[in-house]
């Protein structure tokens, strides 16, 4: 027998499966079904300098440097500065709980309606698989108000932020003036550098069906017709 033939088929069937794995958990981490403190490129940010409203709050490594960075300078130009973090990373059964809690509430008002329930929860809520949550990379501030960041700290922050956050990497996902997806939020803020190219990847493995061997949820019928919209609809300046 030829050895280059016997090579090729030693190499195919080596790294065929050990593809095929990788890809699998590439799918999983998209769709955020993993745990963030059992993953080796996650850190809670009860280890760094930046405060936070509970515990076990996950980021991505690289974005929690950048993040330690962004605070020093915030509390360098305004000493009184409150700055927190109150929502990190979200894993896909999390997101699920909350998206099915909503469901059951609005079952009734819209009157058993799928596309309208889906539609109301769509306005604050991911379906579960389509949070920027899920990345690492994606966390809220503060309150979870927009009137909060009109007036004394959150103003202060709000300002503060929309002039200096892209120098480290961040900026505002969900922005005004979006003709679709999920309404204005002032208090979520994303490390672009690396979302933006696990939102590439989401896209492509949307596009050729990926996920549907890995979704369930109440409502999921409307995956296909709506995930694409709203992982995408977002501030260019996030693309
Ligand atoms: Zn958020």
């Amino acid at each position: 027998m030829n050895y280059l033939y016997l090579i090729i088929i030693l190499l195919i069937s080596f790294f065929n499966p050990l593809f095929a794995e990788n890809s699998a958990n590439k799918i999983k981490f998209l769709l955020g079904q993993f745990k963030p403190e059992k993953h080796s490129e996650f850190v809670n940010l009860k280890q760094s300098i930046i405060p936070v409203a509970r515990d076990n709050l996950y980021l991505k490594k690289e974005v929690v440097e950048q993040l330690e960075k962004l605070y020093k300078q915030l509390k360098h130009d305004i000493p009184d500065a409150k700055f927190w973090i109150t929502s990190a990373t979200r894993s896909y059964w999390h997101q699920k709980q909350i998206w099915e809690k909503k469901w059951e509430k609005y079952k009734k008002l819209y009157k058993h309606n799928n596309q309208k329930i889906a539609q109301k929860i769509l306005e604050y809520s991911s379906m579960p698989g389509t949070s920027r949550h899920h990345w690492g990379t994606d966390f809220d501030i503060n309150i979870l108000q927009n009137d909060y960041y009109n007036k004394d700290n959150g103003k202060k922050i709000y300002e503060w932020l929309k002039k200096n956050a892209m120098k480290y990497g961040f900026c505002m996902p969900y922005n005004e003036g979006r003709l679709q997806g999920y309404q204005l939020e002032k208090w979520h803020w994303s490390y672009y550098k690396l979302a933006k190219q696990y939102q590439k990847e989401w896209n492509q493995y949307f596009k050729n069906n990926y996920f549907d061997i890995y979704i369930d949820f109440k409502g999921k019928e409307f995956f296909k017709k709506y995930a694409y919209i709203y992982v995408n609809s977002i501030n260019e300046e996030c693309k």
